[in-house]
């Protein structure tokens, strides 16, 4: 497995050499830019640069840094009915095991299940990402009951009155409906 080395400085980079020897536990309490939307951009996302409001305790154990705590971030997108904007306060729980270069957990698992520190540098963002997009809802809608868009004039059923219909002919029926019309011009003259 390939890795591009994680940058030292990166706001979600955290170095944990002081949490090796179990028991040890930093707080990361700090609000930070995202650095890339997560999501999916223009329909439903945490846009890039958005807040990530950080609440997680990062604790040595004997196979490597557990992460725990609570990440706030406000998603942005349109509702898939009515393609109103919508926007939602997320709050989504991170619970990941980081495992130790060189660890039984790392020797007998995969890098897509449990998560690795490089050194003692430890990624927040996956965990973050992975959380806060799995929060995100199917169907992004601006209410439980938005009630859509009218199929034939797309104008949104909220700005119409109750009684908005269309009137439509069968299809099969519209060459009928032509002679028909045709005759009672004809009756009128
Ligand atoms: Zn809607
Ligand atoms: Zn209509």
């Amino acid at each position: 497995m390939t890795t591009t080395a994680l940058d030292p400085a990166a706001p979600l980079v955290f170095d944990t050499a002081e949490l090796r020897g179990a028991g040890t536990t930093m707080h990361v309490a700090r609000e930070i830019p995202a650095p890339e939307a997560y999501g999916l951009e223009a329909v439903y996302a945490v846009p890039q640069g958005a807040v990530l409001d950080l609440d997680v305790h990062l604790t040595g154990v004997s196979e490597g840094v557990l992460a725990t705590g609570q990440v706030e971030a406000v998603a942005e997108g349109e509702c898939a009915r009515c393609l109103a904007p919508v926007q939602d306060a997320l709050s989504v729980q991170v619970q990941e095991l980081y495992a130790y270069e060189g660890s039984v957990t790392e020797a007998t698992t995969e890098a897509d299940e449990i998560l690795r520190l490089e050194g003692d540098l430890l990624d927040l963002e996956p965990a973050v990402r992975d959380a806060l997009v799995l929060a995100m809802p199917v169907t992004p809608l601006c209410r439980p009951d938005c009630p859509g868009l009218c199929a034939e004039c797309g104008v949104p059923w909220d700005e119409l009155p109750d009684d908005h219909v269309h009137e439509t002919v069968d299809p099969r029926w519209a060459g009928l409906e032509k002679l028909r019309l045709a005759d009672n011009d004809g009756e009128s003259k």
